[in-house]
């Protein structure tokens, strides 16, 4: 299948998926997964957030016969949204990182509170918190997760990515300016040849690595579509 129908129904797979990016399917996020079954390499039963309902969405999608969820993945769960005990936070700031949709509020040192409305439930935010004090809890009267939200949290992840991605640029652009200021130096020095030429080659190499690295990390925040 050429590229451009793979990525058409990518984008149509990933619209019925439930975008908590928990991972439980085996791949890094909903999109990969959406990704993987548009290419014909997975099967449409690993996503236990949408349950069996999202295995009906996605058979549609492909016009192929509805399975099982496989068990192997994980259970279809109720919704649960993570609570944070505040009076145990050290304020680390590891969960904040871990939150794909930014659905984590807190500072350096400050106690951390979930946004229970923007909470997905992926559960990521619990494995790096050094005093254990995030829990998962089931809000009696809370919402099922649905479509609206699933894309609400879609965008959330791009403004994310989108935002990290520009903090990196940054930080490589700097240390790019700082390999040139040390190059410029080198030049004005009067070290010996072969000194100057072992120098010179270090940085080079560093200056490469970092110019790669932002332009992955450019490449990453433009628009779909649009050309270096
Ligand atoms: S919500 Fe489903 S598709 Fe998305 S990462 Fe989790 S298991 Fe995979
Ligand atoms: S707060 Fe935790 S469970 Fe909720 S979306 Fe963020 S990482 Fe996932
Ligand atoms: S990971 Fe745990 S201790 Fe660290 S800020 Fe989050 S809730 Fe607080």
């Amino acid at each position: 299948m050429p590229d451009s129908l793979i990525a058409k129904l990518t984008e149509q797979l990933d619209q019925q998926l439930p975008q908590t990016q928990c991972g439980q399917c085996g791949f890094e996020g909903c999109k990969p997964y959406a990704a993987a079954m548009a290419r014909g390499e997975a099967p449409i039963n690993r996503c236990p957030p949408g349950g069996t309902e999202g295995v009906v969405l996605l058979s549609k999608v492909l016009a192929v016969p509805v399975i099982e969820l496989d068990a192997s993945c994980g259970k279809h769960k109720p919704r649960h949204i993570a609570s944070i005990a505040a009076e145990h936070c050290i304020g680390c700031t590891l969960c904040i990182k871990a939150c794909p949709v930014d659905a984590i509020v807190g500072g350096n040192k400050r106690r951390h509170a979930v946004i229970a409305g923007l909470c997905t439930g992926c559960e990521l935010c619990i494995p790096p918190c050094p005093v254990d004090c995030i829990e998962m809890i089931l809000l009696p009267d809370f919402s099922d997760w649905d479509k609206a939200q699933a894309s609400a949290a879609r965008e959330r992840l791009k403004q994310r990515t989108a935002r990290l991605a520009r903090l990196l640029s940054v930080s490589e652009k700097k240390l790019e300016e700082k390999a040139l200021s040390k190059y410029a130096e080198i030049e004005g020095h009067g070290s010996s040849p072969d000194e100057a030429n072992r120098k010179r080659d270090i940085i080079a190499a560093a200056l490469e690595r970092a110019r790669a690295r932002r332009k992955t990390a450019d490449d990453s925040v433009k628009p779909p579509g649009a050309h270096s």
